[in-house]
């Protein structure tokens, strides 16, 4: 049966970050049918597990209908008057920086766009962090490093056109599986391609590979030193490229050369010295050559190093923004690229541009016609939730994200907002881990009532539309944001017609007094007019004036630093995880191929949740021997900061040392195995990003 009929919307799957496009077609039964886009160039028709069971995550149960104050139904003008009038008493009691929002890359461009600029430039502080803190903030570190500015610089179609496609941390067959059927298919096209993976579990991805290095934790960026140092050792630099268009390529070269070393290299890297051999003479000998990466690297106390250990080998052999060659972030939500590009995180601006940089800020000021801008970054995630546990923080607006499961040491965020004067939650529904702490409950539209942009790994935008209506009272977040900004004070500011009034506002910005000298571009969408902005196909950024799209950046050497030359930066690998005779195990975490998120959505689908049904542990066989755990036992595994029961799964697709337990399972679908109440806030002193994957454990038979 084909959906692709003329009463077929078309939409974007609300969950990864690779954006596929999406047939909705509400059926007469209430049911919708859902396909994938066989037009939208991100999937040209595919659709993973997840994307193609959205149908049954629908949820007519359990939504949010009614705003609420103290859990009583109230109407949408005493629930925004009461926002605004607690967000300003606490301004004018305690300061800007007394408030703050944390919100979430599932929320579209729109609203993100409103928020930020509720919070930079009429609030005047720089508090607002989102949940892309934990996905891919160290990513945007590594890249504004190098480049100047926070760009990807290649497409999905450079996946497929590599005959070298390195993927380091990253679980892309169950992450980002779409994507991984594209390079699945290219390389069935032409077996010649190569495929490596740097992770240190066997993963499905590790599984399908030519090539698996079982990496241990952190050895990352050891590995990729290494990797520089073997490059100049056997003539594999492009000199030429980097002589005219980098800088500090000697300096990181020097710091690189002990890892040369390959003993060495192996004791640190936890690889045998063949293994690393064959990688580095794959690498030397394939020009086009891709490294994807993504929440192994990034989700680390080193994660920003990493990424830059990744983009010196990169820029050392000139291999970047070309068809088949140049490094890639991909990131795990379907709006992170998104809220990126509006400065949705505490320590940016708006449109690609940066707190701190005077010409930046005089931009923004004189484009918003801004009161205030912040003086200073804000607080990013981690940071944040402990100024609200310590009481700086006296009022917080949480959107689209359940904090209480998600951040790392999660029962020091519960006790957070358990404290906190004034908790706004604006949700779809109303049984989140976090819902419990709010003194005021805003009700959402979900995907399929809402309309917007989400951006994708490759920068490609595209639309969610609405092909249902949003039952009771349920509004768009952006419509709550700016309501709460009018009754603040900032009518003129904050008076939008719809979403496309938000969009122009935004893609004007982008555009503003930018004469090539930013990345981030949109000149060619800033006057969309409300049937252009409904009919608007997927289309990669920057978009010139006359409309024309540019796919790739830096094959021409330009960087968006001030002397127009990429930086190499001095990276250092991150110390080891701090294990002990009490804690003697390695806890990695991270996502199983059905599951999304904390569970609010595809917890709801019997066929999603039949893949992997209740929590569980991976535990390498020898350990479980050692320790007299037997397959399917029931285990405690614990930390400092907790303790959680999990189901025994014995596997050699881990280390031995190591353990691995996904992160879904919230209270409402397990009772107890919240498992980032276990992870330690321990963050990288770049980005921030929290080291999701490294905490020091025990375990025993429960
Ligand atoms: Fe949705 Fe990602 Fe699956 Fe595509 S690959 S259908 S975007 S979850």
């Amino acid at each position: 049966q084909s959906f692709d009929t003329p009463q077929a919307t078309r939409t974007t799957c609300p969950y990864c970050g690779v954006g596929c496009g999406v047939l909705a077609s509400p059926q007469p039964d209430g049911t919708v049918a859902i396909s994938g886009d066989p037009e939208h160039p991100a999937n040209f028709g595919r659709l993973c597990s997840k994307g193609s069971a959205l149908a049954e995550t629908l949820i007519p149960d359990r939504r949010l209908l009614h705003p609420e104050i103290g859990g009583a139904r109230v109407s949408w003008n005493a629930a925004l008057d009461h926002v605004a009038e607690r967000f300003c008493e606490t301004i004018a009691r305690k300061g800007p920086d007394s408030v703050a929002f944390y919100v979430s890359g599932q929320i579209l461009t729109e609203d993100y766009y409103v928020a930020n600029k509720l919070m930079k430039g009429f609030i005047g502080s720089a508090n607002i962090d989102t949940n892309s803190r934990l996905c891919m903030s160290s990513s945007v570190a590594g890249h504004v490093r190098a480049f100047g500015s926070d760009t990807v610089p290649n497409t999905y179609e450079d996946l497929e056109a590599a005959d070298l496609l390195v993927l380091v941390g990253s679980n892309l067959a169950w992450c980002h599986p779409v994507l991984f059927q594209r390079v699945l298919a290219a390389k069935a096209a032409r077996p010649s391609m190569k495929l490596v993976t740097i992770d240190p579990r066997r993963t499905v991805t590790a599984a399908e590979s030519d090539l698996h290095l079982p990496i241990r934790s952190d050895g990352d960026t050891a590995l990729f030193l290494g990797l520089l140092a073997h490059l100049s050792e056997t003539g594999g630099i492009d000199r030429a490229f980097v002589e005219a268009h980098t800088q500090g390529f000697e300096a990181a070269l020097r710091a690189a050369l002990p890892y040369g070393d390959l003993a060495r290299l192996a004791a640190e890297t936890g690889l045998d010295e063949p293994a690393l051999r064959r990688f580095f003479a794959l690498f030397a000998e394939t020009e086009r050559t891709v490294t994807v990466y993504s929440q192994g690297v990034n989700q680390s106390a080193g994660g920003t190093d990493k990424v830059n250990a990744i983009l010196n080998c990169h820029l050392a052999t000139g291999r970047i923004g070309r068809e088949g060659c140049g490094p890639f972030s991909v990131t795990g939500q379907p709006n992170a690229m998104g809220g990126r590009e509006v400065g949705g995180l505490a320590n940016q601006l708006a449109a690609h541009m940066a707190i701190g940089n005077p010409a930046h800020e005089d931009i923004v000021s004189r484009f918003w016609n801004a009161p205030a801008l912040p003086a200073k970054s804000g607080l990013k995630a981690v940071d944040l939730f402990r100024a609200v546990h310590e009481g700086r923080v006296e009022a917080i607006w949480i959107m689209g994200t359940n904090p209480v499961d998600s951040l790392p040491e999660a029962d020091l965020v519960r006790q957070a907002l358990a404290r906190c004067p004034f908790v706004v939650v604006s949700d779809v529904v109303r049984d989140t881990d976090t819902v419990p702490y709010a003194h005021v409950l805003l009700p959402s539209a979900a995907w399929g009532e809402k309309a917007g942009t989400v951006t994708n790994s490759e920068r490609r935008i595209s639309r969610q539309r609405a092909f249902l209506p949003a039952p009771g009272e349920a509004k768009a977040d952006w419509w709550q944001m700016a309501e709460v900004g009018r009754r603040m004070g900032h009518e003129a500011a904050f008076s939008f017609e719809g979403a496309a009034a938000i969009f122009r506002e935004h893609a004007a910005l982008s555009a503003f007094e930018n004469e090539g000298t930013r990345d981030f571009d949109l000149s060619g969408l800033a006057t969309l007019d409300e049937p252009a902005y409904e009919a608007l196909t997927p289309v990669q950024w920057p978009v010139a004036a006359d409309g024309t799209s540019k796919r790739r950046f830096f094959a021409d050497g330009r960087f968006f630093t001030p002397n127009g030359k990429a930086r190499f930066l001095l990276v250092a690998p991150a110390a080891a995880p701090a294990t002990s005779p009490e804690r003697p195990f390695v806890l990695n975490t991270g996502r199983i191929r059905d599951q999304w998120h904390t569970m609010t959505r595809t917890g709801r689908s019997a066929r999603l949740s039949a893949h992997l049904a209740e929590p569980f542990c991976e535990l390498h066989p020898d350990d479980a021997a050692r320790i007299r755990v037997s397959e399917a036992d029931l285990v405690t595994v614990e930390t400092d900061h907790g303790s959680v029961i999990l189901r025994a799964l014995l596997t050699d697709r881990v280390r031995p040392g190591t353990l691995f337990a996904p992160m879904h399972w919230t209270e409402q679908f397990s009772g107890a195995a919240r498992i980032n109440a276990l992870v330690p806030a321990r963050t990288d002193p770049v980005s921030g990003q929290p080291a999701s994957k490294a905490a020091p454990a025990a375990l025993r038979r429960f």
